[in-house]
């Protein structure tokens, strides 16, 4: 009898590099499911953006199993009902999936797990999506790394697996099965206000790994110096297809690898680029080793931090209204596009926990609703980090100057004029801060304060000031 294994399709949306997919087709007839959990706190479905962004990627999916002979079964409910039925309608040997770190889905998989398991099923799960099983990294004394430099050493001497190629053939399964079509999912929006997004995005394996080929052709070689400036277009763009598991991260790191081999002058910018990479991997680390960090902050002393509540602050900050043009250029480009600039992201977190105030959870539950690649991992690090609350974070008293960091890193406004096209007549030397421009070069830009473009919401030194002395009052709590 040949063995009929189910690939149980999760945030590993791609055919290349798909181990589960790999040792299925290996051991005979592979049976690709895809599930759309049906609690409301899932993963899969926490956002419009990414229902919207998982539409176009299970499409993409569905198109490029069936160019190799097999038909994805779309299904959704609850994960172990749905995996029995088809197990039961299949006769199936076994289900494999990729591994995944969020802590309730690791609760799930292991209830799936030891349920099918009590059935003689097999179930196997395969590492995927990172480059190092991050369970194997740990410093000598056996403990979790906290530093991410000594991380970064160590996963220096340790081998990346080379990708796996596709299967050459496949068995499929000579019985239909009953699927959902993709659109059934209900994943867009009724009123159509996400199909913006496709001005930016091409979800799916193809343009994941579209993406990457123009990065290497464009961006990557001024990636050292063009990686802090937000309209230098240096950057690769491929978080969302990452956290989508579109592309794989060992793929990418053993082509970075031979770029740099081949062309010499391509060294420098290639080790940027692969310990942006790592730090990834460290987000997935410090999940692992340390899951409270997705709500609870880890530094302790940070529970008694005396976060202000203030609603009206926050929904200035989320709509692009706070007077500060960076920050403004910052969420603007969120809402529009679902993506931040990384050396932009700093800044708009850092104004919304220091300037303002408000906690960080707040924050990274924005980004969680808005970001096409909203990751529990790296938004939970990235937050504790400008917070001072995460290991190996920024300390609390570096406060990000919203203007020195506009004129350090945007100092023509491109980036700021593009994202606000009421500043776009302020000469550059106004951009950074437009309330200091004199009443004639305002009118001249057409622009008045207050109405077109708001004064700032709060004054720096003022903010600054307030930030330290609320910091004050937590430093020696441990
Ligand atoms: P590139 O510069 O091209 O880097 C290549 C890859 O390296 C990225 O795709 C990403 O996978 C990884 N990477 C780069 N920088 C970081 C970093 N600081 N932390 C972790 N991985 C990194 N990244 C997410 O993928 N999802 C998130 O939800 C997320 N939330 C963040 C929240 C805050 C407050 C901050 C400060 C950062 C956050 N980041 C997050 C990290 C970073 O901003 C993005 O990974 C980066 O902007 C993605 O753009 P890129 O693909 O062009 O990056």
């Amino acid at each position: 009898m040949v063995r009929k294994t189910i690939v149980w399709f999760r945030k590993d949306l791609r055919m290349h590099d798909n181990p589960a997919l790999w040792e299925a087709a290996q051991q005979g007839i592979v049976i690709p499911v895809f599930i759309l959990p049906d609690e409301e706190d899932s993963v899969e479905v926490a956002s419009e953006v990414g229902q919207w962004w998982l539409h176009h990627s299970l499409t993409a999916l569905k198109e490029k199993l069936e160019s190799h002979g097999l038909s994805l079964v779309i299904l959704r409910g609850d994960c172990l009902k749905e995996l029995t039925s088809v197990c039961n309608e299949t006769q199936a040997d076994a289900v494999f999936f990729s591994e995944r770190f969020e802590p309730q889905v690791i609760e799930r998989d292991k209830a799936i797990t030891l349920s099918l398991l009590s059935k003689g099923i097999e179930v196997r799960s395969f590492s995927s999506n990172l480059l190092y099983p991050p369970y194997d990294i740990m410093n000598q004394k056996n403990e979790p790394y906290k530093v991410f430099t000594s991380y970064w050493k160590r996963t220096m001497l340790e081998m990346v697996s080379p990708p796996l190629p596709i299967p050459i053939d496949f068995a499929p399964l000579d019985q239909i099965l009953s699927s959902l079509k993709v659109e059934e999912l209900n994943l867009l929006s009724d009123v159509g206000w996400d199909e913006k997004f496709s001005k930016y995005w091409t979800p799916g394996e193809k343009g994941a790994i579209t993406r990457w080929q123009q990065f290497t052709d464009d961006g990557l070689s001024g990636y050292t110096e063009g990686r802090d400036v937000p309209s230098a277009n240096a950057v690769s763009l491929l978080s969302p297809h990452f956290a989508w598991g579109e592309i794989s991260v060992r793929a990418v790191w053993q082509a970075a690898n031979v770029l740099s081999e081949v062309e010499a002058n391509m060294q420098s910018a290639v080790d940027a680029f692969l310990r942006q990479i790592v730090w990834r991997e460290f987000a997935y680390h410090q999940l692992i080793h340390f899951p409270k960090m997705l709500n609870e902050p880890l530094r302790e002393n940070f529970e008694a931090f005396p976060w202000l509540e203030n609603d009206e602050a926050f929904s200035k900050w989320k709509k692009g209204l706070t007077g500060y043009p960076l920050v403004d250029a910052g969420m603007r480009e969120l809402w529009e596009t679902g993506a931040i600039h990384n050396r932009v992201r700093m800044v708009v977190a850092s104004f919304l926990v220091k300037h303002l105030l408000i906690t960080w959870v707040d924050g990274a539950d924005w980004f969680a609703e808005t970001l096409v690649d909203y990751d529990a991992a790296s938004n939970a690090m990235g937050w504790q980090w400008v917070a001072g609350s995460g290991i190996d974070a920024a300390p609390y008293f570096r406060i990000f100057n919203p203007i020195l960091q506009s004129q350090r890193f945007d100092p023509n406004g491109f980036y700021i004029k593009k994202w606000i096209p009421e500043l776009a007549k302020l000469p550059s030397k106004y951009i950074h801060e437009p309330w200091k421009a004199p009443e004639d070069v305002l009118s001249n830009s057409e622009l008045t304060l207050g109405q077109e473009y708001p004064l700032p919401m709060i004054d720096h030194p003022f903010a600054r000031k307030r930030a330290l002395e609320a910091y004050a009052q937590i430093k020696n709590k441990i």
